[in-house]
């Protein structure tokens, strides 16, 4: 192996080598079955109680238990508006409690982790963040849940140094998430990223730590998103995360990779098909 040597897996990797794929979300959660495909669905960003509910109401009638929704959200640049901040948490601890969705969310920085731990279920760490290591710190201290964003430009050692960082600190539920990487072409003028499925085999024969796929970061084109999500779902990947949003051209952040509450109720009907194919259970 190019990228992890032995001797990173037995004292680098030591954790990730072993960690038993544990995702077990609080009172909430489940014990994530090596057959389980999960979708964690949801808009960019929270914007209001509407735009929640309606998307709440779309996960609850697909049966589905994972909502996602930036308060806090990082910006290519500086004059993007800030996330609600402890407004949108709280939005979103209502909407996961009504609708009894499991929330995921992001935080930047180490200050917003003790609010943002009293409102949200699972911890995101963006792509941007892997690397920093005191707020990995910070978070696994938590024993919260948190699903791990590789940095478009981190090979699999840089992105599993980051998970060992988590588990090292006391996470126990942890998922990694690719969301493309950097690549010198994309196909169209919106793509920032390629879709890194090889990812999905080469962590497996490494870890047992979940991996799922964003199909929606990765490729930036809304038309691209049905071809990613047929893939992600084959690929042996445990889930994936798309953004869904109920006017998604209004969509106060990525607005081109979001797809309606329609357009994913007919992706969700694919995934059914194909996870049953393999034997799969959508979660
Ligand atoms: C997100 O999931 O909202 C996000 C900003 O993703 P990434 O960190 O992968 O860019
Ligand atoms: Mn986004």
């Amino acid at each position: 192996m190019k990228d992890i040597n032995k001797h990173d897996l037995k004292n680098n990797l030591k954790r990730v080598a072993s960690a038993p794929g544990r995702f077990r979300m609080g009172k909430k959660g489940w014990d994530l079955n090596p057959n389980d495909f999960m979708v964690i669905a949801g808009p960019c960003r929270v914007e209001s109680k509407k735009q929640m509910t309606a998307v709440a109401q779309t996960l609850r009638e697909n049966h589905l238990k994972l909502i996602r929704a930036g308060a806090y959200k990082p910006a290519t640049f500086p004059y993007s508006p800030p996330g609600l901040g402890k407004k949108g948490l709280k939005i979103i601890q209502d909407i996961a409690h009504q609708y009894d969705l499991i929330s995921v969310s992001e935080v930047m920085a180490i200050s917003e982790i003790p609010l943002a731990k009293q409102y949200i279920d699972v911890f995101q760490v963006g792509a941007r963040n892997m690397q920093n290591y005191d707020l990995l710190a910070t978070i696994g201290k938590t024993r919260k849940p948190v699903l791990l964003k590789r940095h478009p430009g981190a090979s699999l050692r840089d992105f599993l140094g980051a998970a060992e960082w988590l588990l090292y600190y006391g996470c126990q539920d942890l998922v990694l998430c690719e969301r493309g990487v950097t690549a010198p072409y994309t196909h169209d003028p919106n793509a920032r990223w390629l879709l890194d499925i090889t990812i999905v085999p080469a962590i497996k024969r490494i870890s047992k730590l979940p991996i799922i796929l964003d199909v929606s970061h990765s490729c930036g084109v809304r038309e691209f998103i049905p071809s990613l999500t047929a893939a992600a779902t084959a690929s042996g990947a445990d889930g994936m995360m798309v953004e869904i949003h109920p006017e998604p051209r209004e969509s106060k952040s990525d607005p081109n990779q979001t797809v309606s509450l329609k357009q994913f109720c007919a992706l969700l009907k694919k995934v059914k098909k194909i996870a049953q194919a393999l034997d799969k259970k959508v979660v």
